[in-house]
Parts: structure tokens; sequence; C-alpha cells
């Protein structure tokens, strides 16, 4: 099915009460040297970063969540100074949930290779939902669908390998999405990678780190070998897109284990 682009328009401010907010999103939690996770969704397994920008003014929004997380983000970010850009870690519709009402304040930014799934089908167009058991392929199809997805968002700007975000490095992670980015800050060891890996089962359940599901995937071999990527940078502090963080003194060694 052909999709026209999303309006470049700019919507209205988020409007929201605080006790629909706090259904949406826990309060932020301290991750790392001006780095804070929303934990959204009914589960409170959607995670949304806001990563504070070194001169003090405002924070990044890395990846968007689910469209319900929108008013508790910008409420969020406001305490910090309000949103300078939303970074999309890769378009799928529960990266991307709240970037068409979060533009209502900032520029929506993502990698090239993203920009076609961001403003277009959100990952549909190439998963195998019929690879899922039925029980989780009516779950999925309802969330993307109603709880998930915000639809297609207009992309401001991209970004790719080696430019600065507030303070990190964009880094290539794909496989599991295409343009799917990653921020990397080299003197901490601190990487947020969006979903080059999964650290919960399609039910939502806690698992050790592990490639994402292949139905979910554009590439699953590609998939491993950014996560050994990932490795390869030696992290001691990673901020995957749902549940983590994976932090202690065997970082490394999981992530190896997930990529192969
Ligand atoms: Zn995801």
């Amino acid at each position: 099915m052909a999709m026209s682009a999303p309006s470049s328009a700019r919507p209205a401010p988020v409007r929201s009460r605080p006790r629909l907010r706090s259904f949406a999103s826990a309060p932020p939690e301290h991750m790392a040297d001006g780095v804070w996770l929303l934990r959204g969704g009914l589960l409170r397994t959607m995670n949304v970063y806001l990563v504070e920008e070194p001169d003090g003014r405002g924070v990044t929004v890395f990846d968007a969540g689910e469209k319900g997380m929108a008013g508790a983000i910008a409420a969020a970010a406001q305490s910090f100074g309000g949103i300078t850009r939303v970074v999309l870690g890769h378009g799928d519709t529960d990266h991307r949930g709240s970037a068409p009402a979060l533009r209502a304040y900032a520029d929506v930014l993502c990698h090239p290779d993203a920009v076609a799934q961001a403003e277009g089908s959100g990952g549909r167009d190439y998963w195998q939902m019929d690879e899922l058991p039925l029980d989780v392929r009516l779950l999925h199809g309802f969330s993307h669908r109603f709880v998930w997805d915000g639809g297609p968002v207009h992309v401001d700007e991209t970004v790719s390998a080696g430019e600065r975000i507030a303070g990190f490095e964009v880094v290539e992670l794909p496989g599991h999405a295409p343009g799917l980015i990653g921020l990397w800050r080299e003197h901490d060891r601190v990487a947020l990678v969006s979903d080059c890996f999964y650290m919960n089962d399609m039910h939502g359940r806690p698992q050790p780190p592990a490639a994402p599901l292949d139905a979910y995937n554009l590439d699953t071999a590609e998939a491993r070998r950014s996560i050994a990527k990932l490795a390869a940078l030696r992290p001691a502090v990673v901020l995957p897109g749902h549940l983590g963080p994976l932090t202690g003194p065997d970082v490394v060694e999981q992530l190896e284990a997930a990529a192969t």
C-alpha cells in the first residue's frame, strides 16, 4: 500500500493531565551522567531516554516509545529545559510512537536509512508476523496499531556515523531495522542502543541479552554483526530500547554470547 508523506506542519503542544502521564510512564530514572530513562507502557518495557545537552539547555530525546508517552516525555523534559531534538534509534512503530506529537517542540531526526520506515509503515512492510505464535501475533498486531504507533512522522534531519549528539557519537547498528543507530560515549563507556539486542522475550518477560526476533528483523545475520560491533566497543553500561540497563562485570561477554 502506498503511503503519502506525513505532514511537515507542526502539531499543537501536547495536552495531558498528571494522572494520565503517571499511567503512561514512571518518573525519570538516572542511568549515567546526564542520561535519564523513562520507562513507559503498561508493562514499563518501553524505554525513552533523556540526554542532557552539554550546554545545560534542554535534553535530546532518544527513541520516542509508544504514543501515549508523549505527555510524560514533554513534562519530564520540561524540568531539564525542554526538548532540543527527538532522535529515533530506528523507525519501528514502538520507537516513533510519540514522535509525531513531540514535533510540537523540536525536530525529529533519524539515520537516512530509517527515514522510509519512520515516514512510512514503521517496519510493517518487512515484518514476518506469521512466524509468531498466534497469541503473540494477535496481541502485537493490536498493540502496534492501537497502543504503540503514533503513525508516520515527518523527519526533519538525518544523522549518520560519527556525528555528535548531546556529547555522544552516533554509531550504526543496523540489522534489526534499517538505519538503526546507537549513541556512544567513550569516556564513561555508555551506549544507548535502541533495539540492537533484546532483554525481553516476545511476551515481554525479562531474558538475558539476545538477538532480536527474526520475525521483526530486516536481516538477522546483520543484527548479530551489529551486536558484535557493540561488544567490540567494550561498553560498561548499555541502555537498550526495552527493559535493561545492561551493566556489571560481564557486559561484553553477554553481548558476545548474544552475537553468536
Ligand atoms: Zn522495539
